[in-house]
C-alpha cells in the first residue's frame, strides 16, 4: 500500500468491471453491450460533430438531449437529468439522497455497484433478500426505517422484472424517501416507471443509452423525476463537474434518442434471439431464469459454472461468472448477442 494513501482510500472496495480484454477478438457476451451498431443517425450526428466546434466546451445543460428525452416521455425538460453513464447518475443520487445516516434498502442480489457507492458515502446497506425464485418481494419493502430504496427493474443479474403495480406499492410504502428505480434494461421487455413520475414526487427513474441504444462507448445515462429531485442532482453535478458529457456524446445521444424506430428494431431482434437461446440452452439441460433483459441468468444442475466459463473463454467466448458467491456461485450471466454469436455459443456448449 502506498504511504500516500489516506485511510479513506485504503478502505475503498471498488467495483470490478466485467472483463474488457484487448488481447484478441472475443464473442463478447459478458457485459450486456448491444451486438448491433448504434443508430445510423447517431453515427452521422457524431461524425458531423468532429469539427472545429470541438475547441468549445459542450452545453453544460445538455439541452438538446434533455428536450429529446422529455418529448419521448411526455415530461418537461426540467424533469430530466443527464450524466456520464447511468453509473454517474447513480453516484450523484446516492450522494445527494441516500447519505443521511440511515441505511439504504436494496435487494441482496442486484447490481453490485450499489454496495460500492454505499461504501464510498458511508451508507449502510439494508439488504433485502430475493425469494427462492429470485423475485423481489414488494411486501418486504414496507415499514423500513431507511434513507431510501433502490429497485432494479428488471433486476440484474437475474433478469426478472416487476410489474408497475409492484413499483407503485413500493413507492406508496415509502412516501418520505426517494425510491430510485434503475431501469438499465427496461426496453427489453419490462414496464417503465417513467409514466409514474408526475404522480409520485419521491420517484427517480434512471436509464442508460448503453444497452438498448447500443451506445455504451459514449457513456450517457439519465434520470427522470419531479423537478425538485432533478434540481437537486443539478446542484450536485455543478458542484463537481459541470460538463457531464462531451460534444460528440451529446450529438450522438440526442440523435439516438430521437430514433425510436431503430430502438424498437434492435430490441425486437434481441428479444427474438433471447427466446430462441433460452430454448436452445434448455435443450442442453440448463435452467434459465425468465428474462426481461438483454441477458440470461443460467445454471446447469450437473456442471460447474466456473469450468463452463473457462472452457468458453478458451474457445473465444466471454460470459460473466461472478465467483463462488452464495446463491449465484454456480450461475453464469450471458448477454444476448446476434443469432450467429448465440449459435456459436450453443455449439461450444454442446461439446462440453
Ligand atoms: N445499472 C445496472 C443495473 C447495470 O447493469 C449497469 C451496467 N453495468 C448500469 C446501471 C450502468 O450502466 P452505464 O453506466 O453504462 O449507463
Amino acid at each position: 500500500m502506498s504511504r500516500f494513501w489516506t485511510d479513506k482510500i485504503a478502505s475503498l472496495d471498488p467495483y470490478v468491471p466485467g472483463e474488457q480484454p484487448q488481447d484478441k477478438k472475443y464473442i463478447k457476451l459478458n457485459t450486456n453491450e448491444s451486438p448491433y451498431a448504434p443508430s445510423p443517425k447517431a453515427l452521422s450526428a457524431m461524425a458531423a460533430e468532429v469539427s472545429e466546434s470541438l475547441r468549445l466546451y459542450p452545453d453544460p445543460n445538455c439541452a438538446t438531449l434533455k428536450n429529446a428525452l422529455a418529448k419521448n416521455y411526455s415530461l418537461n425538460a426540467n424533469q430530466v437529468f443527464v450524466g456520464n453513464g447511468s453509473d454517474e447518475v447513480l453516484a450523484l443520487a446516492f450522494m445527494g439522497y441516500f447519505a443521511d445516516g440511515k441505511p439504504l434498502a436494496f435487494a441482496d442480489i442486484t447490481y453490485s455497484f450499489y454496495k460500492v457507492y454505499a461504501g464510498l458515502y458511508g451508507i449502510e446497506p439494508k439488504l433485502i433478500p430475493l425469494n427462492d425464485n429470485f423475485d423481489i418481494v414488494p411486501a418486504d419493502y414496507q415499514n423500513l426505517d431507511v434513507s431510501g430504496v433502490v429497485v432494479t427493474n428488471p433486476n440484474a443479474p437475474t433478469g426478472k422484472a416487476l410489474p408497475l403495480t409492484d413499483i407503485e406499492y413500493i413507492l406508496k410504502a415509502n412516501p418520505d424517501v426517494v425510491v430510485l428505480v434503475d431501469e438499465a434494461y427496461v426496453d427489453f421487455g419490462a414496464q417503465s416507471a417513467a409514466s409514474l413520475v408526475n404522480q409520485y414526487p419521491n420517484l427517480l427513474v434512471v436509464q442508460t443509452l448503453s444497452k438498448s441504444r447500443a451506445l455504451a462507448g459514449i457513456r450517457v445515462g439519465y434520470a427522470l423525476g419531479n423537478s425538485e429531485l432533478i434540481e437537486g442532482l443539478e446542484r450536485l453535478k455543478n458542484s463537481f463537474n459541470s460538463y457531464p458529457i462531451d460534444r460528440i456524446a451529446l450529438a450522438g445521444a440526442t440523435a439516438a434518442v430521437e430514433d425510436e424506430t431503430y430502438l424498437q428494431e434492435i430490441c425486437e431482434k434481441t428479444i427474438t434471439t433471447r427466446e430462441q437461446s433460452i430454448k436452445d440452452l434448455e435443450a442442453l439441460g440448463f435452467h434459465i431464469v425468465p428474462s426481461a433483459t438483454n441477458f440470461i441468468f443460467v445454471t446447469h444442475p450437473e456442471k460447474d459454472a466456473e469450468a463452463i466459463y473457462l472452457a468458453l473463454k478458451e474457445k473465444g467466448i466471454l460470459v460473466r461468472y461472478f465467483g463462488k458467491k452464495p446463491r449465484i456461485g454456480n450461475h453464469l450471466r450471458i448477454t444476448i448477442g446476434t443469432d450467429e454469436e448465440m449459435a456459436a455459443l450453443t455449439s461450444v456448449l454442446k461439446k462440453l
